[in-house]
């Protein structure tokens, strides 16, 4: 069984840590290779490369760094359908899902091909006799992303390319659980022919992550997961020094106003929870029903819930895939089954064991529950799973002050036709990313990526200007030449 090496200073290296983790095809069982556990040598070694290659790649003008870039995204581009099928076979989503993180990845790259321009700086000339000053941005030094298991492609993109073409140098630490997928990437990439040094590989776990948050010469950490781990990451990295920013968990919310269009919102509904099997932090977990949708609605989620093909990603009629470990699936059924047990209707049952054909993967079958207790963990945690939890209320203003009561602020959607009531809701919700007739509201890369309340630690997201800005730190200059001097005295 192959073992995953680590890519340091353009070469794949063993881990210094002889201990390996199975990688699982969620959907079958089938142990596609091993993940080194990692530890603190790796990320010493990769960080010592990395910082000895940025004193050189700095200097390269940005102009010429962004050329990089513009091969990288070919590269992926003609590469896609390899990509997309790892990706399938490690995370459990469907092919096009996985198609679709390979082109969020892309947008990534080409927004941070406008680095010449996105990093350009401020000037005020004669702000005294004689005297300019202006504001010059500059790398930090190197950067690093801890990513979590569900967009294998897509998390590293959010931050690696801004991070690069403003001269700094990178590391990147996949999820363990899906290892092999920014591996491939990585290999691919080689064919850019970025200078030795500037983007690193290294696997592993919890040591592995805090080595990154405590090395001297880490100056920049991208972290994305749950809410426990982004609070841990965001203490401990501010706590030695770096700039941080966290994205964590969350508990999504779609309100459905009476006058919605029932049969596309219906779409949208089905897709936003059940899509990548619930696994997206943007995904809906709570869909609230007020006043008149509730008699509209509830018959058709039933049934699309109940119609969707569930079975591996690769099979092109799979509608949905497996959840990411066996362990995962045990805790959502018994997120379900603790719901049932104080009081809860549970309308579509998808703990019905194996599917058919899939034997060996961790399926759970889009599940519906209403009239959930407030008790019940499926009512406040995420369950980050295929389950919709179905709330009812009579008022606009209820649903809000619902929403506004959880712990987390990710993503809140309003399927409505009357601007006023989208208008309040855009405008009261305590959440990040916000949704109008649409399930996921997931920003282009060339808006950042918000996040409020437990869903992320920090002050400037990943994508676009804010990337520029975590990337990189100002520094302001005032000037005057002695010529002027002479001349003004
Ligand atoms: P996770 O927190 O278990 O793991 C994320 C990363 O942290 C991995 O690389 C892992 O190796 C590392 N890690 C895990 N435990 C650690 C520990 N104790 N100490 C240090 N490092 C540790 O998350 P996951 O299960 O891989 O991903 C799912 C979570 O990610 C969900 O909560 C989801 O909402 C969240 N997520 C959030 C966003 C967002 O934009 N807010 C996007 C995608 C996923």
């Amino acid at each position: 069984m192959r073992t995953l090496k680590n890519f340091i200073d353009g070469a794949w290296v063993g881990s210094h840590s002889a201990s390996v983790l199975p990688v699982v095809d969620p959907g079958n069982g089938e142990v596609l290779c091993n993940v080194p556990a990692g530890c603190a040598a790796d990320i010493e070694h990769a960080a010592e490369k990395a910082a000895a290659a940025q004193g050189t790649w700095r200097n390269v003008p940005a102009e010429q760094r962004i050329q990089y870039l513009f091969r990288m995204k070919r590269i992926l581009e003609e590469n896609a359908d390899e990509i997309a099928t790892l990706c399938t076979r490690e995370s459990g989503k469907t092919l096009a899902e996985s198609r679709a993180e390979i082109v969020r990845a892309v947008e990534n790259i080409e927004v941070a091909c406008g680095i010449p321009i996105l990093m350009q700086g401020e000037f005020s000339e004669d702000v005294a006799q004689g005297i300019d000053e202006f504001v010059i941005r500059q790398p930090l030094g190197v950067g690093a992303c801890i990513a979590p298991f569900n967009f294998p492609v897509m998390i590293a993109f959010w931050f690696f390319p801004y991070a690069i073409a403003t001269g700094n140098t990178y590391i990147i630490k996949p999820s363990e659980k899906v290892p092999g997928t920014m591996t491939r990437i990585v290999e691919l990439l080689e064919g850019a022919g970025l200078p030795k040094g500037v983007l690193n590989l290294v696997h592993g776990g919890k040591e592995t992550v805090d080595a990154i948050l405590t090395h001297e010469a880490i100056k920049a950490i991208s972290f994305v997961g749950s809410t426990k781990v982004a609070r841990y990451v965001y203490a401990k990295g501010t706590e030695h020094g770096k700039r941080v920013q966290a994205q964590g968990g969350a508990k999504n919310s779609l309100v459905v106003m009476p006058d919605a269009d029932v049969a596309t919102t219906t779409r949208i509904i089905a897709d936003s929870v059940y899509g990548c099997a619930g696994q997206r932090c943007l995904a809906a977990s709570t869909v609230i029903l007020v006043g008149a949708a509730r008699t509209a609605f509830t018959d058709l989620l039933v049934e699309a819930a109940r119609t969707r093909t569930t079975c591996h990603g690769l099979d092109r009629t799979s509608q949905m895939g497996a959840v990411i470990t066996r362990e995962s699936r045990i805790r959502i059924e018994a997120v379900i089954e603790d719901a049932a047990r104080k009081g809860a209707t549970v309308l579509v049952d998808g703990r019905t064991g194996p599917v058919t054909g899939s034997a060996g993967g961790n399926y759970i079958l889009p599940t519906v529950i209403e009239n959930v207790p407030d008790s019940a963990e499926a009512a406040t945690t995420e369950i980050f799973g295929p389950v919709m939890n179905l709330q009812y209320c009579e008022t606009l203003a209820d649903a809000i002050a619902s929403i506004n009561a959880g712990r987390y602020g990710n993503a809140a959607c309003i399927f409505t036709r009357n601007g006023s009531a989208a208008r309040t809701f855009r405008r009261d919700v305590l959440a990040g990313n916000i949704g109008v007739n649409i399930g996921i509201p997931a920003p282009m890369a060339f808006f950042p990526f918000s996040g409020w309340k437990e869903s992320f630690f920090g002050d400037l997201h990943g994508q676009a200007r804010h990337a520029v800005e975590f990337f990189t730190q100002t520094k302001v200059v005032v000037e005057r030449w002695y010529d002027e001097w002479t001349r003004t005295f």
